[in-house]
């Protein structure tokens, strides 16, 4: 079977739930094989191993940490010399598509950014995009060199698949301009304490009818509950009630929780876009003909500041 080259996205070794998504996506196409950077690169290997990698590539450098992606981009360059891979998957971050698009450009092949789902054919992997605001779903295949493809968090239920993980070191080289952009400083955002929007398998959002932002602190308590991430409506985001790393949508972020929890949005398409693949959505909204009842699997209608501290209190108590 044809390898697959995956790119691990990790933190010191703890593998980030994007990755194993793509894993499990990997083996529709081919053997996954991972490719992990940096610093605790090997000690991805074991989850790696039990989530489908037939085989794990490390490589070690000050360089990925104190450079801009192309270190990264050097190291992908060799995996792909190194194994002839039948496609190179990359999780849709901003880093990771910048990755992506500079590797498709320096090995001369074609690039599909945002997937949402991939499978098998004859003629190589086919990637489903969601387009327009959601409003259309196309398939598109790469027909030049080594398909590069980055696919949206979410898109995939995460598998085990146990498989013989070896580990190999890459060899690596860097380029001239590996070392071009340095970075100067790091300032590690405030811990909220709550899961990363996109990794969430629980998000609640709060909009425009949330009414301010010291209202938002009903929204954290009915997230905090549920142990969910916290979104926000752009209405909300643009008000200054919530910061922009939070916002749902098409110039947001896009989620696909298990459970979304709707409460003051009224269900614009943009809004939509962000978050209509979600599992089971469900939306508390004072206006009956809201749009976002549309979609929901539940609905209530009332005022959010009765229902989401009721809300919050019945879950609390089981
Ligand atoms: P509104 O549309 O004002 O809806 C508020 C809702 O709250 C209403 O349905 C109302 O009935 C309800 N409500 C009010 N009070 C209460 C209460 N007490 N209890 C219960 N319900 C109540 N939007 C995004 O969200 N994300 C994006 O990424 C995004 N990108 C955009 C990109 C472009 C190019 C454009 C043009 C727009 C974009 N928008 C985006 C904006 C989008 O069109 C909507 O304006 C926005 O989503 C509206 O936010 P909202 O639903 O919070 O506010």
């Amino acid at each position: 079977m044809a390898e697959v080259l995956v790119y691990v996205d990790h933190v010191g070794g703890v593998v980030r739930k994007p990755a194993l998504e793509l894993l499990t996506l990997a083996r529709r196409i081919g053997d996954p094989v991972a490719v992990a950077l940096g610093e605790g690169a090997a000690d991805t290997a074991g989850t790696l191993a039990e989530h489908g990698a037939v085989k794990i590539l490390t490589h070690d450098a000050a360089e990925y940490a104190e450079y801009l992606v192309v270190p990264k981009v050097d190291a992908l360059q060799a995996a792909v010399e190194q194994v002839s891979p039948a496609a190179v998957l990359v999780s849709s971050s901003a880093e990771g598509k910048e990755i992506a698009a500079r590797l498709a450009l320096r090995i001369g092949s074609g690039i599909i950014t945002d997937a949402v789902d991939l499978q098998a054919s004859d003629e190589g992997p086919v990637a489903t995009q969601s387009v327009f605001a959601a409003s259309y779903t196309t398939t598109s295949r790469v027909t030049k060199g080594v398909p590069v493809i980055t696919v949206k968090p979410n898109s995939a239920a995460v598998e085990q698949a146990p498989a013989a993980g070896a580990v190999e070191a890459l060899n690596v080289t860097f380029s001239e301009q590996a070392t071009g952009t340095k970075i100067t400083s790091r300032t590690p955002r405030e811990s909220t304490g709550r899961p990363e929007l996109t990794e969430a398998a629980i998000v609640v959002s709060g909009g425009r009818g949330v009414g301010g932002a010291e209202n938002f602190a009903l929204i954290e308590s009915l997230a905090d509950s549920l142990g969910a991430a916290v979104g926000a409506s752009r209405a909300a985001v643009d008000a200054g009630w919530y910061p922009h790393t939070q916002q749902v949508g098409q110039t947001g972020k896009t989620v696909s929780p298990q459970l979304y929890i709707a409460a003051g949005i009224s269900g614009a398409i943009q809004h939509r876009a962000g978050m209509q693949t979600s599992k089971t959505i469900v939306a508390i909204n004072k206006d009956p003909e809201a749009p976002i009842f549309d979609l929901v699997d539940y609905g209530v209608v009332g005022d959010l500041f009765e229902v989401v501290p009721q809300l919050t209190e019945e879950i609390k108590a089981r």
